[in-house]
């Protein structure tokens, strides 16, 4: 008798950001499903967009996955049989893989640069035509191949598609699911350094670990018939889809950072339990049989059914978040143990050797010590909008920038700081003080603008008092998630009393930013 093979599922996070709020839901369904089958969930980083994965980013997204305690069986950080569980460290596979397609004839070398395939895209958009790539180099002769090999030019290696018919793909809750082959592009499978894309290394990496089901958000579908072909071209069985409806925000936009917190960290230091956390987003596609609200972990493996999860695009609310969140804290802990949460938490010695040093330097009384550093162990703090906005921006000798035609409303000049702040803080990649403070100069410098005049309403933005602990030591102490939902929520505050940055003038400042800053990351 031929016994079932192991039940093997998935999480694939590239590490190019925050740890995602959809990286938590997708490692919860893969896991639920995993473990209600008694099988392994594995977790690996597909870090091979070199310009875009940072080793920061994988730390925070172990940390956090590791917070919420739901645990995989294998990854990078855990070891297991089927490793090197990290994309970079396994590119010979992607490469000789795709040598394997090259030589039965699925696969062709494209010679094409980025400003021819963009000149041909703008002819065939003014035809009305289809702007996926042409198949320019799809049946090159082999003298033309040989010649271009010869004078070294660089080239990519794409995948033939089927260009008539249909795709037909199975969905575990979704069933089959049909998609044109015209809609389906000559994908790149390995880029011109030799780093593959996204869907070669990832097809190679579900075969090779042995990964049965795979749950992952709805927004890979249209990759989905990419991959089955290249399961057939290898001759491998495809692992079984299901596709998970992306959380959205409460006005059903795709959940967004502009519009709500997305990074775990987020949530876990403003004062979020992980199995609450673990349990609303349980919710978010799934009914236990007897429809409670409440549930854990565990008991989310034990009853899981498929026929339970819900397809309806589920809407990710703080609000209700924040009130089941309530109900674990009073419902759940006595007063021990939810004193042993919150110096798990970072009411704990660690915090304190931070934040201490500074303010003893200004400190008289054992009594000032505390009231001043409320702030860290705070999710938002509140002040009078009105507060954030100088009386006026003194630039200096030189003109306004490009994108102020008069002399700046001070309101809206502190909005537009604001974002200029958090677009480059999105450049930083190691959170310390001095890179912080490095941020500010450079704004202060490029804006023509004193240093004085720039941090005056990050002050109050991260600390609620314009007479605070340090900014930079501050900012760092509290670290670049909490820092900048407090600058999302300080230009928030300015839109609400009427200091709004409109989408003609957000233009223009984009201009002005890349003009200025270099591109936006
Ligand atoms: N690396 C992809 C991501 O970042 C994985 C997508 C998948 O699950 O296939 O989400």
């Amino acid at each position: 008798m031929s016994q079932k093979p192991e039940v093997r599922t998935r999480i694939a996070p590239s590490p190019t950001g925050d740890p995602h709020i959809g990286t938590a839901y997708m490692l919860l369904f893969n896991y639920a499903f995993a473990k209600s089958q008694r099988g392994k969930v594995v977790l690996r980083i597909e870090d091979t967009d070199q310009a875009r994965c940072t080793p920061e980013s994988e730390t925070a997204i172990l940390k956090s996955l590791g917070w919420l305690g739901i645990q995989w069986d294998e990854g990078p950080d855990v070891g297991g049989p089927a490793g090197p569980y990290r994309q970079s460290e396994r590119t010979d596979l992607y490469r000789s893989h795709c040598q394997i397609l090259m030589d039965q004839g699925h696969a062709y070398r494209c010679f094409c640069t980025p400003e021819e395939l963009a000149a041909r895209r703008q002819e065939r958009r003014e035809q009305k035509q289809s702007t996926g790539y042409d198949g320019f180099c799809a049946e090159l002769p082999s003298e033309t191949v040989q010649a271009n090999l010869d004078e070294a030019k660089p080239f990519v290696i794409r995948m033939r598609t089927p260009k008539s018919s249909e795709c037909l793909l199975q969905d575990m809750l979704r069933g089959e699911i049909a998609i044109p082959w015209e809609n389906v592009d000559d994908q790149v499978l390995l880029k011109s350094d030799g780093f593959p894309t996204y869907h070669l290394a990832n097809v190679v990496d579900d075969h090779l670990m042995s990964i049965t089901h795979i749950f992952r958000g709805e927004e890979w579908i249209s990759s989905a018939p990419k991959h089955k072909l290249l399961y057939q071209y290898f001759g491998w069985q495809m692992p079984q889809l299901c596709h998970l409806p992306l959380l959205r925000n409460p006005d059903k936009s795709k959940l967004s950072k502009r519009k709500n917190p997305t990074s775990i960290l987020y949530y876990r230091q403003a004062g979020f339990l992980p199995e609450a956390l673990v349990n609303y987003l349980g919710l978010m596609g799934y009914t236990l049989p007897d429809e409670r609200e409440m549930f854990t972990l565990q008991e989310m493996v034990e009853t899981f059914d498929l026929k339970r999860i819900r397809l309806g695009g589920p809407i990710f609310d703080v609000q209700k978040l924040t009130w089941l969140n309530g109900r674990y804290i009073r419902e759940k802990h006595s007063v021990d143990q939810l004193l042993a949460r919150l110096t798990e938490w970072f009411l704990n010695d660690e915090t304190w050797k931070k934040i201490l040093p500074l303010i003893q330097p200004r400190a008289e009384k054992l009594t000032e010590i505390l009231p001043r550093p409320a702030f860290f162990f705070a999710d938002m703090v509140e002040y009078s909008p009105e507060n954030l906005v100088p009386k006026s921006y003194k630039f200096q000798a030189e003109t306004l920038p490009a994108d102020l035609d008069q002399e700046p409303d001070p309101g809206l000049m502190t909005a537009r700081l604001l974002r200029i702040v958090q677009w480059e803080m999105e450049k930083i990649r190691s959170w310390k003080a001095e890179a912080l403070q490095q941020c500010f100069v450079n704004v202060a410098e490029k804006e023509g603008l004193k240093l004085r005049d720039v941090v005056k309403p990050f002050f109050l933005a991260i600390s609620g008092s314009p007479t605070s602990t340090p900014l930079f030591e501050s900012m760092a102490i509290l670290g670049s998630d909490m820092t900048r939902r407090r600058i999302q929520h300080a230009l928030d505050k300015l839109a609400e009393t009427g200091h709004v940055i409109s989408k003609k003038k957000e233009k223009a400042l984009q201009e002005h930013y890349q003009k200025t800053y270099g591109p936006n990351i």
